[in-house]
């Protein structure tokens, strides 16, 4: 691939700051997102087109970079990508979906001589502005490397992580962790909440000691301030739960604590906090305290 020209789709949370970065690293040829007053405002800002739709985006580049929310959203802008697309183009997909929808996606368009790289990401929003996102990749090695320099625009740290897929299945393995955290924390928080500990020193002191972690740290003090702006979306993080589940089934394994986290999550959800940051996860645990034996 001779110069690479990336436009990308979904420019929400992460998609946004994504292509603020493939813009300063020279990168950016046009954006697409669904809402168009998103894809407008950031057009304007960055100095590149706004595609009418997302064959237009594809015509006007050759990388197509998606983040997006679901599987099944994936689907439908990759289809819509598809009469853009050219024999030699790559796909890189930033959204956390299945290994499965990923590994078929990237079979339908290799028949099109269209290349397919999973690059799922971490590092919440804070990571996506600052351009240290964690990056775990699957796909051809040959790809990859040709499309390295658009996954370093946005990464302090990109791991290929093997063939197409690959990438999905570590953010799973990823996701098993980052729930058991929100679990601990939120749980511990809520706690300390009923022993009337001093917050801020409490924060300090957890921090500095071996219970110290991302999420306390960058999520602590406003989920005891009651602020849970996201962030991570808690309908997103159910999402990427029901994932490890059906790989867990697929692998005949039990993950119990990704169960407990489920359920919790699909009560905040059913409750109305879809749009609230993981960290709402304590407005359930507060609650749980409150249930008499
Ligand atoms: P977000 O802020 O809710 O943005 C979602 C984006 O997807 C928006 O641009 C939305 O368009 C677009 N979209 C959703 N459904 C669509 C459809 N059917 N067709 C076209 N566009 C569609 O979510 P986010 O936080 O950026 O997350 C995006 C992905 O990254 C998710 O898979 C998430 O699990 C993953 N992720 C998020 C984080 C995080 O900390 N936020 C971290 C790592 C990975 P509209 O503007 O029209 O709604």
């Amino acid at each position: 691939m001779s110069e690479l020209r990336v436009g990308v789709i979904g420019l929400g949370a992460m998609g946004g700051p994504m292509a603020r970065h493939l813009a300063s690293a020279g990168l950016l040829a046009s954006v697409w997102n669904r809402t168009p007053h998103r894809a407008d405002e950031l057009a304007t800002e960055l100095g590149v087109p706004a595609a009418a739709d997302p064959a237009d985006l594809a015509r006007r580049g050759n990388v197509v970079l998606t983040c997006v929310s679901a599987d099944g959203d994936l689907e439908a802008v990759i289809s819509a990508c598809r009469p853009g697309l050219s024999p030699g183009d790559v796909v890189i997909d930033a959204s956390t979906v299945s290994p499965m929808t990923t590994r078929r996606l990237a079979a339908e368009l290799a028949e099109a001589g269209v290349g397919y790289v999973d690059a799922p990401v971490s590092g919440g929003v804070e990571g996506a502005r600052k351009g240290t996102l964690s990056v775990m990749a699957g796909g051809e090695s040959a790809t990859l490397e040709r499309i390295r320099p658009v996954l370093e625009a946005f990464s302090a740290r990109l791991a290929v992580m093997g063939e197409v897929g690959s990438g999905q299945a570590t953010k799973a393995v990823n996701q098993v962790m980052v729930a058991g955290i929100a679990e601990a924390v939120c749980e511990a928080l809520a706690f300390s909440e009923k022993l009337n500990l001093p917050s801020e020193r409490l924060m300090e002191v957890l921090s500095a000691g071996a219970a110290g972690n991302w999420f306390l740290d960058h999520r602590g003090r406003t989920m005891l301030a009651d602020r849970f702006e996201p962030g991570f979306k808690s309908g997103l993080l159910l999402k990427d739960l029901r994932i490890c589940d059906a790989l867990a089934r697929e692998l005949d394994i039990e993950l119990p604590m990704v169960d407990a986290a489920i359920t919790d999550y699909a009560r905040l959800v059913d409750e109305g906090g879809y749009d609230d940051d993981t960290s709402a996860l304590i407005r359930i645990k507060r609650g749980a305290s409150d249930t008499p034996d």
